[in-house]
């Protein structure tokens, strides 16, 4: 019997010394001294031992029961002092760290460029015209010289919500409106998302921006197209560059043509930006038709007027060398914060 009692005082020593938290110590305490401990059975063997040893033994037990409880008492007192200083170190603030920076939005970088173009055009003395996103065909279209089942139609895949109704496929849609309400001399912008039924891929997308010029005078002439985009496109690339005009067909203008700056890669001698051609295609422009002109009320014989659009992710994949259309709409932060605000 002795012997067990020794033996348990060992076990019980040897636990105590791993004990590391509160928690342990709390298992220990209810491992033996609890109603079903080892303690409580060596009470209960009394019965077997010889009744003249029974005084001992019994004594024996009780020393045993005391230590245990004074030793997990003291164990106590030191695990808890552990645990509170623990605690403190945790909840100390270095004041010599360096405060932690405040994430600060700022504007994406579409939203960016196009508030330069407005306050680039503003200063040329354009006013800002903005329309809806959904319109019908005769904004979009007819009024623009495409009448119905006309071929040119099909060069924007078109998202139609009607037989009547479509998201625009242009901001051309909102020329008509102001045609029909102001009187010329008009000097007006209009920027805004345009929307296409295209598949999307690094070059295309749903839908993307424009924004659209437009001025209507009398003897308003070519010269002053080149002259106006010529300064538009220095100021918006902060430098001299080459434009180039080729002919081509849209059926709100005539004559209608697209505008090539010289690459802002190579000045020329071809890269891969240019496709090896020197040149970059940043608008489609040309003088306003006269249909169009009627089609707003303006007498076509009085007044002449031009026209251009511009794509804003065009010129964003131009000036920073991006090359995934996708990249303006994954809300990647890592993408969007190499375009700090200016
Ligand atoms: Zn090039």
């Amino acid at each position: 019997m002795n012997k067990t009692i020794d033996s348990l005082r060992d076990e019980f020593a040897n636990e105590l010394r791993s004990a590391r938290s509160t928690t342990d110590l709390e298992h220990i305490k209810v491992k033996y001294l609890g109603k079903k401990g080892p303690l409580q059975n060596l009470m209960k063997s009394l019965r077997d031992v010889a009744p003249e040893h029974r005084p001992e033994v019994g004594k024996l037990i009780n020393i045993l029961k005391e230590e245990i409880e004074s030793a997990l008492e003291g164990m106590q007192t030191q695990l808890i002092s552990i645990e509170e200083h623990d605690q403190l170190q945790k909840e100390i603030i270095d004041i010599t760290l360096p405060g932690r920076k405040k994430f600060a939005g700022r504007k994406h970088i579409i939203t960016q460029v196009l508030d330069q173009m407005i306050d680039i055009l503003v200063e040329m003395g354009f006013s800002v015209q903005y329309g809806p996103d959904i319109d019908s065909d005769y904004y979009n279209f007819e009024a623009l010289n495409f009448p119905p089942d006309h071929p040119a139609r099909d060069m924007q895949d078109t998202f139609y919500l009607s037989s009547d109704m479509l998201l625009r496929t242009q901001t051309s849609n909102i020329q008509a409106r102001i045609m029909e309400a102001q009187r010329p001399p008009i000097r007006m912008i209009c920027p805004g998302k345009v929307y296409r039924n295209e598949t999307i891929t690094a070059r295309s997308h749903v839908f993307f921006h424009q924004v659209e010029a437009m001025y209507i005078d009398i003897g308003v002439t070519f010269t002053d197209l080149l002259a106006t985009m010529d300064q538009f496109v220095a100021k918006f690339f902060g430098r001299e560059i080459e434009t180039r005009y080729r002919p081509s067909y849209f059926p709100f203008v005539e004559p209608g043509m697209e505008v090539d700056i010289s690459c802002l890669n190579c000045h020329r001698s071809g890269c891969n930006l240019c496709k090896h051609t020197g040149w970059l295609e940043i608008a489609g422009a040309g003088m306003i038709h006269p249909e169009v002109l009627k089609f707003g009320n303006i007498d076509s014989e009085l007044y002449t007027g031009f026209a251009w659009g511009m794509g804003v992710e065009r010129l964003i994949l131009l000036k920073h060398g991006v090359n995934d259309i996708r990249l303006f709409t994954e809300n990647d932060t890592r993408f969007l914060a190499q375009f700090p605000e200016v």
